[in-house]
Order: C-alpha cells, then structure tokens, then sequence
C-alpha cells in the first residue's frame, strides 16, 4: 500500500457553461512532496484544487487518494456528480484545504473552530480532540490565542489557525489556495514559515501560490498553467532557471 501516491489525478477536464477552464490536467503527489501550482490570474489555479476535493466536480478525469478511487455517476440530467456522499466526505477529511480567505468559523473560538471537524466528522471524543488542537495551536505559535474568536485576530493569525485546523484531520494531502494573498506584507512570513516546516516534517501538499521564494525553495516540484493547460512543469531549478516555455519565461520576467 505505501507506495501509492498520497494523490494521482489524471485527464481533469472542467467546463462551466460553454467555458472550458481545465483542458486535462494531470498531478501525482508522493508522500513528501510538496506541488506549487503557479500561473497568472484565471489561469485555472482554484479550478484544479477545487475539483481535487470535489468543491467542484470534475467534468472528466479520474481522482484517487492513497489508491482509493472517487467515484462518479451520471445524473437524470446528465450532469456528472459523486457516486457516494459518504465516501466524499472520506475523501475531503483526508484532503484538508486553507484557502485564500481563511475561511474560519466566526462565531467559534480557535479552538472551536479546530475541533469541530475530529469531534463530528472523526468521532473523536472532545478530550482527545481538545489537547490534539492545543498542540496543534503551539505548534503554529497561537497556543495563547486558543479562546479568541477569528475577529479578534490578525489575517497571519487567523490562516495560521486555518492550517491547524486543517492538520486536526490528520490529512493525507493538504491543499493551499493563495493561503498568503490576503495578507498584509508584514504578515506572510509567519503563515509561510508555517508551510516550510510542514514541507521538512514530510507532509505531502499542492500550494498555488504567487510566492515564487517558495515555490522555489520548498517545491520538490513545480506546475505552471496557462489557460487551463499545464504549460510547463518539472522541478524548481528547470522551471525557474530553465523554462522551455515563452509563457513561463514572461510570466517571470519582472513586470515593472
Ligand atoms: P485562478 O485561480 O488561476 O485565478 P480560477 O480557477 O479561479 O483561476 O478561474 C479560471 C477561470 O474559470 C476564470 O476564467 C474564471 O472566471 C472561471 N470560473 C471559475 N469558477 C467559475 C464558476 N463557478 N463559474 C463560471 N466560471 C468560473
Ligand atoms: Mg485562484
């Protein structure tokens, strides 16, 4: 079993309306690897994640998980959707998403917010799930914020606790949408120091991200899409010091 991929995607296609956003995109994520998806806005970056956890649902292509396969049925209308709701909810408890708005629950406390998922999803007893989210909450450097409510933190804070979160569940793959692009400057460094020590502690994650450091730094490799096809791909040093891609290389190119 281990040597399946924590996370293979193959041939996503996404159309909404007559608009195909995603035309065959394909990703396998290793356990420890760490996949930036790169590209300018409305590339399709979202769309990609999005379909991996089935925020929306593929329009072709074949998604599996640590070798469990996503099953899809036609509709009366036609329409593709989940075979199994049941197995969807399997499925997103073992890929955590932090997105670009943080996305929290404002009327729980952080802690609240970080238990919610292991105690009704996981039936984790409250205690457990408790002293889990106050490790999890040290780890992230919030432990002393534990009993505020999201409106009462910082952006840094809150995505910090939002990456808790996400890790309660004890993922097999963790997704990032832009997790840093709401933030103010000063703010990034504490959410992306967050990221770098997952990334050396082994956790496999895809990050879309407009921090190009990191993507650099921390990538074992780099996806870069351009009108919902992946333009160029490989790891960091081909990508960024050796593109093939005109696309690629205009993408990098200073802008001003
Ligand atoms: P990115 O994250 O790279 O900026 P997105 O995945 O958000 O790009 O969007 C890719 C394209 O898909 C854009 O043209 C966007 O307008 C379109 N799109 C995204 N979501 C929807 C939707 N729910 N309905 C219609 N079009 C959408
Ligand atoms: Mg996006």
């Amino acid at each position: 079993m281990n040597d399946l991929p924590a996370l293979e995607v193959t041939g996503i296609h996404k159309t909404f309306g007559q608009t195909e956003v995603l035309k065959g995109i394909d990703l396998t994520a290793h356990k420890g690897d760490v996949i930036s998806i790169i590209g300018s806005s409305g590339s399709g970056k979202s769309t990609f994640l999005r379909c991996i956890n089935l925020l929306e649902i593929p329009t072709q292509g074949e998604i599996s998980v640590h070798g469990e396969v996503l099953l899809f049925k036609h509709n009366r209308s036609g329409a593709r959707v989940p075979a199994d709701k049941k197995q969807v909810q399997r499925v997103r408890s073992k890929l955590a998403m932090v997105f670009q708005s943080f996305n929290l629950w404002s009327h729980l406390s952080v802690l609240d917010n970080i238990t919610q998922a292991p105690i009704h999803v996981l039936n984790v007893p409250r205690k457990e799930a408790e002293e889990k989210a106050e490790a999890l909450l040290h780890k992230v450097g919030l432990y002393d914020r534990r009993h505020y409510y999201p409106a009462h933190m910082s952006g840094g804070q809150q995505q910090r606790a939002a990456i808790a979160r996400a890790l309660a569940v004890e993922p097999e793959v963790m997704l990032f949408d832009e997790p840093t692009s709401a933030l103010d400057p000063e703010l990034v460094g504490d959410v992306l120091k967050v990221m770098r020590a997952l990334a050396e502690e082994g956790r496999t994650m895809a990050v879309v991200t407009h921090e190009m450091s990191f993507a650099r730094d921390v990538s074992s490799h780099v996806m870069f899409l351009h009108q919902g096809v992946v333009e160029e791909q490989g790891n960091p040093t081909k990508v960024f010091d050796h593109p093939d891609s005109e696309r690629m290389k205009q993408f990098l190119a200073p802008k001003y």
